[in-house]
This record gives C-alpha cells, sequence and structure tokens, in this order.
C-alpha cells in the first residue's frame, strides 16, 4: 500500500514516522513517502497519485488548492474548504478532511465538557474546527486577527464573530491560530482573559507545551495539546485507506518518539 504527504516544505512532517509505525503494526507490506511538492507541480504530483498510489495526506500549504484537482470531494472537507486525506479508488480521487472528525476525537479523549467555545484563528484549522464543534451541538464562538476572514468563516460554517474578552464566559478554548509555533514566547491571549475553568486545546504542537497551555493550566484549566488532534486525523485516515482500525498505540507512541526525537516507547494502553 503506497501512501505518502503533499506539502511545501513537508520534511518536518510527523506523519510518515506515524503511519509507517500503523503499517508495521497492522503487518501492511507498503510505504509512506514525504512528497515535496512546490504549488506549481500538484497537477503533475496528483496525476502521480493517480498512477501509483492508494493515498496521501495533504498539508501546508495545497489543503484548500487540491480541491479542483480531485474527482470528488465528500461534503463535509467541500464545506471546510479544506482537502487533508486523499483516498485513490481505482484511479478516482476522493478528498476528504479528516482534521474536523480528528479534533472530536481528540476532545472525547480529554473528557473535554460543556457548551460554549471560543475558537481564536479563522485559517484551515480553524475552519476544521468550528466545522466540527458546530455540528457536535458546541455554541461557537470565533476571533481573528483579519476580521473579515472570521466573518467569511462564521457566514459559511456557523458560529458568530466574537472578541477575545468573552473568552472569561466560555468552557473551551481552542488555538487555532499559529501563534506559538516555533516560539515558546507568543501567545494568540492574554492571561488575564482565560476563564476561571474548563479546557484549553492548542493545535499547535511545535513545542508541546506552548506558552498557552502553560498559563492556562496556571490558570486551573485542562491543558489538551495538538498532538491528539495529529493522532486522530491519522487514525482516520489510515482506516480510509487500509480499511483496518487504526492501531492507535503503535501510532501514538512513534508520534512521541518523533516529536521528542527519542526512541518509540511502549505506551501504556
Ligand atoms: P493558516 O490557514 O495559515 O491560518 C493561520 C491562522 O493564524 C490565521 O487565523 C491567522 O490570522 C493566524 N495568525 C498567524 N499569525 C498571527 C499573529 N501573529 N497574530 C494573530 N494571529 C495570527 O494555518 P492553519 O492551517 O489554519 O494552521 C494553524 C495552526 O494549526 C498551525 O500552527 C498548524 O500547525 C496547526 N494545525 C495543527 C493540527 C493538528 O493536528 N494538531 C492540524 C492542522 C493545523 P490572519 O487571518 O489574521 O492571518
Amino acid at each position: 500500500m503506497r501512501l505518502g504527504i503533499l506539502g511545501y516544505p513537508v520534511g518536518h512532517s510527523l506523519s510518515p514516522a506515524m503511519h509507517r509505525a500503523a503499517l508495521a503494526a497492522r503487518g501492511i507490506a507498503g510505504s509512506y513517502e514525504p512528497l515535496e511538492t512546490p504549488p506549481e507541480r500538484l497537477a503533475e504530483r496528483i496525476e502521480e497519485v493517480r498512477r501509483g498510489f492508494r493515498g496521501v495526506n495533504v498539508t501546508v500549504p495545497l489543503k484548500e488548492r487540491v480541491l479542483p484537482l480531485l474527482d470528488e470531494v465528500v461534503p463535509a472537507a467541500r464545506a471546510i474548504g479544506a482537502v487533508n486525506t486523499v483516498v485513490n479508488e481505482g484511479g478516482r480521487l476522493i478528498g476528504h478532511n479528516t482534521d474536523a472528525p480528528g479534533f472530536l476525537r481528540s476532545l472525547e479523549e480529554a473528557g473535554v465538557e460543556g457548551s460554549r467555545a471560543l475558537v481564536l484563528g479563522a485559517g484551515g484549522a480553524a475552519r476544521a474546527v468550528v466545522y466540527a464543534l458546530t455540528r457536535a451541538g458546541w455554541e461557537v464562538a470565533v476571533w481573528n486577527r483579519t476580521r473579515a476572514r472570521a466573518e467569511r468563516l462564521v457566514a459559511e460554517l456557523g458560529g458568530r464573530l466574537a472578541s477575545p474578552e468573552e473568552a472569561r464566559e466560555v468552557d473551551l478554548l481552542v488555538n487555532a491560530t499559529s501563534v506559538g509555533l516555533g516560539d515558546p514566547s507568543a501567545t494568540p491571549l492574554p492571561a488575564e482573559c482565560f476563564p476561571p475553568r474548563g479546557y484549553a486545546v492548542d493545535l499547535v504542537y511545535k513545542p508541546l507545551r506552548t506558552r498557552f497551555l502553560r498559563e492556562a493550566e496556571e490558570r486551573g484549566l485542562v491543558a489538551v495539546d495538538g498532538l491528539g488532534m495529529l493522532l486522530w486525523q491519522g487514525a482516520i485516515a489510515f482506516e480510509l485507506w487500509s480499511g483496518e482500525a487504526a492501531p492507535i498505540s503503535a501510532m501514538r507512541s512513534a508520534l512521541h518518539a518523533a516529536i521528542t526525537g527519542g526512541d518509540s516507547h511502549p505506551s501504556r494502553e
């Protein structure tokens, strides 16, 4: 089963480690290749996928650009406007978005409960999160640096516009911006704005303990890092390609090893 990930750049992706571990754990002969793909080469790459791959993941900056090149895009991915998983069904390429259900699975796993959420950001990740939360019955407020982008998001996907001050009133805060990525001193929300209790989820997972999560914990919130979403979006993609249950424990261990740079360790599951 030949698999891969299209992105630009793609060298630092954790997906190859996670999916190679999944293939090995299920005893499936196959490969998962990082396929560096500049945007202007995407159409050509998609034809390679059609000829020789069972499927691929798609990451920055290609998740939106890939839609017109596919034969079918499932309704959720179409609504979100981003495809992160392509399945090749006998030469027909079908686009899915596993970020949205992956995000919900990560909340479930972390025991997140409540009814009101504030999502920071309005990019591709925020769109998947707002799609998932609104459909799961949450009341969703959205704040983004560029207001017009947030306006478009809520008009298309639901939820309402909010100010950062409204963070005090919610049960769940989600950082779906890239603030904090590679910078442990940056945070998308001043700590004074945090609610007195509830949950804070950061989609950024490099570093794993962001300032946003550290400050949330200091204020008494439960902090949930972005590896859960990464794991579950990958697990759902693996199930779409292989038709088999994803080996969660092996995938989680491989992700932890890849992010800490250490050896894969046996999970407690
Ligand atoms: P994107 O489409 O480029 O969107 C970036 C978002 O961050 C926009 O809302 C942007 O606001 C905001 N932003 C960037 N710099 C900012 C700043 N200095 N101050 C305030 N806001 C700022 O990116 P994306 O694909 O949505 O990804 C967002 C983050 O989620 C990335 O860190 C990515 O790694 C992470 N992610 C994680 C997972 C996971 O599985 N854990 C999955 C997907 C994405 P403007 O609109 O104002 O520019």
